[in-house]
């Protein structure tokens, strides 16, 4: 079998222009949707995501501000910027972004956001609700999962599926999401056991580990689904074996190291073991990543709407 490659780029920019039409209808009522970026230190790839998500914003359309703290910012000084945001009438989603320097409280500044603010998802209260099945702002990242999955028509209704994986950010609330589609969902992570024949029983199998290339064709039941959440930049020593192990990154390393680039980003499934055996995949880059973004362009309208009590798509 020769899997399908999921366009992940061509998805992102559907929904975009979506968002970037309702934002237009907003408009016309006279509400431009804004969303603040808050970033804390000169992480660089923290930078790259914050910058990209701005961009995001101004090619659709949304108000955006980026707020940029020193790497010496305490707790107490970014509760007080997040209060502000809270009661900011320009600001209809305030992301914080990760990972925060250590002396910060991270859980203390997640639950800080208003939850009608929390275009992330990550407050509790939002973490719950999607628990229980009521209304949410939903993480980013797996909600684009299960955009994915929709629109390129795949059942989710009935079908079992495995989540490798169980953080907050990806794993849990991938598993929440998928059972609100009706899926039989089995979530898995580094206790469990027998982990490829736990895989092989799933008709759409969800990798969000961290761990380059570990999924392997083993992992796989014929025809099965497989979407590829990780993102690892592999460098240095490491880089001879991944190249050896999954031959279809040696294109995006030349490439790279002609921009003089000695790295290659891949993702938690060893694309070319797996592509032979599924029905389809997706690519790392350009598979799972340019949902994210789309998403949190999704989410603000969503808040927008939801602080002037309109209706909206869920
Ligand atoms: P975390 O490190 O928070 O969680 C990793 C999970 O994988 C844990 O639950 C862990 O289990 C499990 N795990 C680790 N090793 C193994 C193993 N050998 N076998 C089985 N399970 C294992 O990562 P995140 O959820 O934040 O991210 C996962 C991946 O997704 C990363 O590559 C990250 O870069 C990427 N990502 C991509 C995004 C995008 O926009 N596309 C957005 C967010 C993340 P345990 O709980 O037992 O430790």
């Amino acid at each position: 079998m020769k899997a399908k490659i999921i366009d992940g780029v061509r998805i992102g920019r559907e929904i975009q222009e979506e968002v970037r039409s309702e934002v237009e209808t907003l408009k016309l009522q006279g509400i431009q949707p804004g969303l603040a970026a808050v970033l804390v230190g000169n992480n660089p790839a923290s930078q790259v995501y914050v910058r990209n998500k701005i961009r995001a914003c101004q090619a659709l359309g949304l108000y955006s501000r980026e707020i940029r703290l020193p790497a010496e910012t305490t707790t107490e000084q970014l509760l007080t910027v997040i209060d502000s945001l809270n009661h900011d009438r320009a600001i209809d989603g305030v992301l914080v972004q990760l990972p925060l320097p250590r002396q910060i409280d991270e859980s203390a500044i997640l639950l800080a956001v208003s939850p009608q603010k929390d275009v992330d998802g990550l407050h509790p209260m939002n973490a719950g609700n999607l628990a229980l099945g009521r209304s949410a702002l939903t993480p980013c990242t797996p909600t684009g999962v299960v955009a994915i999955l929709r629109r390129e028509g795949i059942t989710l209704e009935g079908s079992r599926v495995a989540i490798v994986g169980r953080s907050n950010l990806v794993g849990k609330p991938q598993l929440f999401l998928l059972l609100r589609e009706h899926a039989t969902v089995t979530i898995c992570h580094s206790r469990t056991r027998q982990l490829p024949q736990v895989c092989r029983e799933a008709d759409i199998l969800v990798a969000a580990i961290g761990r380059p290339a570990l999924i392997t064709a083993e992992f796989v039941k014929p025809g099965a689904v497989v979407i590829d959440v990780g993102i690892n930049k592999v460098a240095g020593a490491a880089l001879k074996d991944i190249l050896a192990a999954d031959p279809s990154l040696v294109a995006q390393y030349e490439k790279n190291r002609a921009g003089n680039k000695e790295y290659v980003l891949a993702g938690d499934v060893n694309f070319s073991s797996v592509a032979a055996v599924a029905s389809a995949i997706t690519p790392v880059p350009g598979g799972v990543g340019p949902l994210t973004i789309a998403m949190l362009m999704k989410n603000t309208v969503q808040a927008a709407r939801m602080q002037r009590n309109l209706q909206g798509e869920r």
